[in-house]
C-alpha cells in the first residue's frame, strides 16, 4: 500500500494530537507534533529572557536551536506522555506542556522568520510520506500537497476542559474558568496573525469531534486514510 501523507490540523484541545498519535500508531506512520517545536523553543526564550517581541534575537535563537522529536519510551507512553521533546539534547517533554509556554509559544509563532525555519525542519521531516503531522498550519503551509488534510475541531467549552483535565492531571492548580480564557486567547491569536493563521484548507475535511471520544475520532480519520491509500493503490496499478 502507498504510504500517505496526513495533515492535521485544529484549534487548541481538539484533540489533534492524542488523535494524531492514535493514526500514526493503526497506520504504523510517523508522527509528528510541530506545536511541540514552537513550544520548545518558547521555553528557550524563556530562560533566557529573550522578550516575545524582538524578532531578531527570537530569528537567531531558532537558527541556533535544535529542536528533536521522538516516540516515548515504554514507561512515558504509560503515563501518558506523547512524544519525547528534545531541546538542545535535554529531555523538555513536561517542561513545555504549561500554559506559559503555550502562551509563549503562540507569541513567538506570530513571527515569519521564526516559522519559516521551523516550517522547513517540519518539511524535511514530512517528506516522503508515510507521516501523521499535526498543527495549524500543515495543510495550508507545511504539507500543502498531503493526500488527506484534516481540520480538527470542538466546542471551546469541550476543549477548555479537555486542557484543563491535562493540566489536573500534572497537578497543576488552574481553574477551569482561567484554562477557558487561555485557550481562547491563544486560538484568537493563532486565528488572527498575519502568517499562517490556523485556517481550515479548501480541501480539508471538516471533522467536529465536541462528542465524540479520541478513539472514534482516531477510527474515522484511519477509515478515511484507508480509502486513500486503496485509490493511491489503484491510480498506481492503472486500475478504474
Ligand atoms: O499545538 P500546540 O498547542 O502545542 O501549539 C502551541 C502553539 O504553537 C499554538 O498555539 C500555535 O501558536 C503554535 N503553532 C503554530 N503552528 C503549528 C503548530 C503550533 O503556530 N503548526
Amino acid at each position: 500500500m502507498p504510504r500517505l501523507t496526513i495533515a492535521i490540523d485544529g484549534p487548541a484541545g481538539s484533540g489533534k494530537s492524542s488523535v494524531a498519535r492514535r493514526i500514526a500508531a493503526m497506520l504504523e506512520y510517523l508522527y509528528l507534533d510541530s506545536g511541540a517545536m514552537y513550544r520548545a523553543l518558547a521555553l528557550k526564550a524563556l530562560r533566557k529572557a529573550v522578550p516575545l517581541d524582538d524578532e531578531s534575537r527570537l530569528v537567531a535563537l531558532a537558527k541556533e536551536t535544535h529542536i528533536e522529536l521522538k516516540p516515548p519510551t515504554l514507561e512515558q507512553e504509560a503515563a501518558g506522555a506523547k512524544n519525547r521533546v528534545f531541546l538542545d539534547g535535554e529531555d523538555v517533554t513536561s517542561e513545555i506542556r504549561t500554559a506559559e509556554v503555550a502562551q509563549a509559544a503562540s507569541r513567538l509563532a506570530t513571527i515569519a522568520k521564526v516559522r519559516e525555519v521551523l516550517v522547513a525542519e517540519q518539511q524535511r521531516a514530512g517528506a516522503g510520506g508515510g507521516v501523521v503531522m499535526e498543527g495549524r498550519d500543515i495543510g495550508t503551509v507545511v504539507l500543502p500537497k498531503a493526500e488527506l488534510k484534516i481540520f480538527l475541531d470542538a466546542s471551546p467549552e469541550v476543549r477548555a476542559e479537555r486542557r484543563w483535565k491535562e493540566h489536573q492531571e500534572k497537578g497543576e492548580k488552574m481553574t477551569l474558568a482561567e484554562v477557558f480564557d487561555e485557550v481562547i486567547e491563544r486560538d484568537r491569536r493563532d486565528r488572527e496573525r498575519k502568517v499562517s493563521p490556523l485556517v481550515r484548507a479548501t480541501d480539508a475535511v471538516l471533522v467536529d469531534n465536541t462528542a465524540m471520544a479520541i478513539e472514534e475520532t482516531a477510527r474515522l480519520i484511519v477509515m478515511l486514510a484507508r480509502e486513500h491509500e486503496k485509490k493511491l493503490a489503484e491510480v498506481a496499478g492503472g486500475q478504474p
